[in-house]
């Protein structure tokens, strides 16, 4: 407890040096595992630095990005002011074709958009804002999911009278608070006067989300020590002796449980390596 791993010592890398309370330690070791984690949350302890030790002895590291992360969406400052805090309830998005998509529940935010639904569709989103560049891509959203599209345009095509739009989508759709704000504020004003146009969009908004939050407060982190750099067990080529598990390394999954089960089985998949190791060269585990 309380040491931090500074890298190696020396050139065969079977000595860490630490920084402790007492200044620093040098600790040689027969087998070093290593589980530093990724980049997010950053004040629990896992920052990324310990990785440039490994980039030094030429360990293939790609940088960490940000993943199961919300997203910043250039809201009008109305919006925002008005829905900041908003649950989504029961949502469908599209990420690369407005068709279909998956069901779900999101949140939208100060900054733009976030919650389970979005984290699960965080790397997909994330995909496609790199072969987007700078504007960002586009999401669609389907504020109806339980109706068919023909269902919504019946609705929306049904004669209103008097009533004004509004009040029409939110007695025939239930549409009302954010949703029917998420209309008004991603809809031109023609668009949302025309009935064909509003049906279809409701079934399929686009929200250009323009990048993925600061690695610092998102979930988890994808990249880290490339796969190609370990052997079966876990063991880096370039440094025999010391293995990798948990976040550390290049794989992403979704929350809810998945990554640390991921942490815990490539945790398993290093000890019984080192284990291996060590009973090859005859190195037998001590107490301490
Ligand atoms: C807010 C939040 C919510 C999450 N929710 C879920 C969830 O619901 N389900 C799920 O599956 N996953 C969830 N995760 C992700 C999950 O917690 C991580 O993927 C997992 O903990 C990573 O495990 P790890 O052991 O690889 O790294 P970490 O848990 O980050 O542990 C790495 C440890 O190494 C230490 N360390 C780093 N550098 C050094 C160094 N140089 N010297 C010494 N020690 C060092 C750090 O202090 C830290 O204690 C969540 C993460 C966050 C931040």
């Amino acid at each position: 407890m309380r040491h931090r791993w500074l890298g190696f010592a020396n050139d065969d890398a079977s000595v860490s040096r630490f920084s402790t309370p007492d200044g620093e330690k040098h600790v040689r070791h027969d087998a070093l595992i290593l589980a530093v984690g990724g980049a997010s949350w950053p004040q629990l302890g896992s920052d990324g630095a310990a990785l440039t030790h490994l980039i030094a002895r030429g360990v293939d590291v790609a940088p960490f990005v940000p993943s199961n992360c919300g997203f910043d969406v250039n809201w009008s400052a109305h919006f925002r002011e008005r829905f900041a805090g908003e649950p989504l309830k029961s949502v469908a998005i599209a990420v690369n074709d407005a068709d279909g998509g998956r069901v779900g529940e999101c949140l939208i935010t100060e900054h733009g958009i976030e919650g389970s639904l979005i984290y699960a569709l965080s790397a997909a989103i994330s995909d496609k804002i790199a072969l987007s560049g700078e504007t960002g891509a586009e999401i669609w959203l389907d504020l109806a999911p339980q109706l068919s599209a023909e269902r919504v345009r019946d609705e929306v095509l049904h004669p209103r009278g008097a009533r004004s739009m509004s009040s029409h989508l939110q007695s025939r759709l239930h549409l009302a608070g954010v949703k029917a704000g998420l209309l008004r504020e991603c809809l031109t004003k023609d668009e949302f006067a025309d009935p064909e146009t509003l049906a279809a969009r409701i079934k399929a908004l686009p929200v250009r989300v323009v990048r993925p939050r600061p690695i610092a407060e998102v979930i988890s982190s994808a990249c880290g020590v490339a796969f190609e750099a370990l052997d079966a067990r876990s063991m880096l080529v370039n440094l025999p002796g010391v293995f990798c598990a948990g976040e550390m390394l290049d794989w992403e999954a979704p929350t809810g449980g998945y990554l640390l089960t991921a942490c815990f089985a490539s945790g398993l998949v290093a000890g019984e390596g080192a284990l291996t190791w060590l009973n090859e060269r005859g190195i037998a585990l001590r107490d301490d």
